[in-house]
């Protein structure tokens, strides 16, 4: 990627390409209060949040930084929102990013709407709409943010150390967690092995993390995959495509026949530099056929094919080593107790969070938001002095509960609107409408700042009106 690295923080100089110095490791069976597996942004946040709230923390990232993570890049208001509280906006604001202030969306057949996020309602809680910036730096920035807090209060970080098992008590569904074994460099590696304990373990590693594992599929013996609720991801980098240089202006979305029910992204990140990506459900892939089936070669058949976008990157260049895939795990609606699937995020010693947890908005793609909202909620139901001979299986059933009461409703509507893009001819007449008729773009802006907006848009009275009449 370009070098445009280093930059001021207040009188220190952080500079996102370097390692970061997370202190000793402790001693081979050391107790916390609480473990955290994974030092992604929800990881970062959640060791944070309960370092912040008096407990004495454990944070384990298998990788060590600074470390890439595919994605779109976009960070929305509600991350910013958790990002200020845990003083890493700053550090955004001090380092290289682009400033997202409208969402061009296109359709199959070639319409196109700009719609601009409400800066207004952004600007009065001191946020701007919503950033993009590479997530190598953005999650730098939290990890750098996340470790010091813990460190602060007492706690440790540990780098380059995978989660090889979680430890348990007890059988199936009735066990309680207590705890983690990790060894350095993971399983091929030839580092020591050390084991630690806590009454909650919260599972942070992200799609595949091995607290979300233990909790369905080894303990309770539920799917921790199921390919209707999971998306594949892929991404590149590119340079001089155009119509996309500052660093303020639109991302863009593209609903295109080939893609559909997902999309094709240009996210610029900074002045010049470009996330292009493609999402699409994983059932929904492997229902297509031939040239078309990996998210790689739709991307290159977009870039060097499709009428819209040929010539924008005629004279583009990607950025060698960018190219790459990953999966989301969805935030489908979830059955209520004692079934909570197609996911569960909690049980005796254990809660989840972010993709772990399967938060990812069905629509957007955007999980970081929600990764902090769940990062932040496990502190409110963690106490270390109620819970200290171990994080029972009531609070884990609040948990999930006050999880679900919290992001159930957009997360439903989400799918909704997914499941909707399907029609393509829905999607374009939609599409063209918007660019046609101010108050749905309007509509779509309002969606998209408030997700309790959205559930005006089930209301078949207000469809007819907006979308419909003249
Ligand atoms: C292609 C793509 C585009 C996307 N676009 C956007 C977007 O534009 N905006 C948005 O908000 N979201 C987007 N998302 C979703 C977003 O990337 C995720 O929701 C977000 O990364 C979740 O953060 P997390 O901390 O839960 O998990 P991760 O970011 O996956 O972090 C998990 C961490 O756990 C560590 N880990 C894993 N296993 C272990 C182990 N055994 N031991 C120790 N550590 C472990 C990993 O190394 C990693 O650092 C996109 C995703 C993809 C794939």
């Amino acid at each position: 990627m370009p070098d445009d690295t280093r930059r001021s923080c207040g009188a220190a100089v952080l500079d996102y390409t370097q390692p970061i110095d997370t202190g000793d490791i402790p001693d081979d069976g050391s107790a916390f209060d609480v473990i955290v597996v994974g030092g992604g942004p929800a990881g970062s946040a959640a060791a944070a949040y309960n370092a912040m709230n008096g407990s004495k923390v454990l944070l384990i990232e298998k990788d060590l930084w600074p470390r890439d993570k595919p994605c779109g890049d976009a960070v929305g208001g509600k991350s910013l929102s958790h990002a200020k509280e845990l003083g890493v906006l700053d550090l955004v604001d001090e380092s290289p990013h682009y400033v997202v202030d409208s969402i061009v969306f296109g359709s199959a057949n070639g319409s196109e709407v700009r719609v601009m996020l409400p800066k207004e309602a952004y600007e009065a809680q001191g946020l701007q709409s919503g950033y993009a910036l590479p997530r190598q730096q953005f999650d730098w920035l939290m990890f750098y943010r996340g470790q010091e807090i813990v460190r602060e209060h007492g706690g440790a970080v540990i780098q380059g150390y995978s989660v090889l098992e979680v430890t348990h008590e007890g059988e199936g569904a009735s066990a309680q967690i207590t705890g983690v074994r990790v060894k350095e460099g993971g399983k091929r590696g030839d580092g020591p092995e050390l084991t630690f304990t806590a009454p909650l373990t919260i599972g942070a590693g992200g799609y595949n993390c091995p607290v979300a594992r233990k909790i369905t599929e080894e303990l309770h013996g539920e799917p921790l995959r199921d390919d209707d609720h999971f998306c594949g991801g892929y991404r590149e980098y590119w340079e001089g495509v155009e119509g996309l240089d500052g660093d303020i202006g639109p991302i863009e979305i593209h609903f295109i026949d080939e893609v559909l029910p997902g999309y094709f992204w240009l996210f610029p990140v900074r002045d010049g530099l470009v996330n292009v990506g493609i999402g699409m459900l994983i059932s929904e892939q492997r229902k297509q056929t031939g040239m078309k089936k990996s998210l790689k070669k739709i991307q290159q058949w977009v870039i060097e094919e499709h009428p819209r976008f040929k010539e924008r990157f005629a004279n583009a260049s990607m950025i060698s080593g960018s190219a790459k895939g990953w999966q989301l795990p969805f935030g489908s609606p979830r059955k209520k107790a004692p079934s909570f699937q197609p996911r569960r995020n909690a049980m005796a010693g254990a809660m989840t969070v972010g993709d772990a947890a399967s938060l990812v908005d069905p629509f957007s793609g955007e999980g970081v938001g929600n990764a902090l909202v769940s990062a932040k909620m496990t502190s409110a139901h963690f106490d270390r002095v109620a819970h200290a001979d171990g994080f029972p299986e009531s609070a884990a059933v609040a948990y999930m509960t006050d999880l679900w009461d919290t992001l159930g409703k957009e997360l439903s509507n989400s799918t909704k609107l997914q499941r909707m893009m399907k029609w393509k001819r829905l999607c374009n007449y939609f599409v063209k409408r918007a660019s046609k008729k101010p108050e749905i773009g309007e509509m779509m802006s309002e969606m998209i700042a408030s997700k309790e907006t959205q559930k005006v848009l089930w209301n078949p009275w207000f469809l007819f009106k907006t979308i419909v009449l003249p």
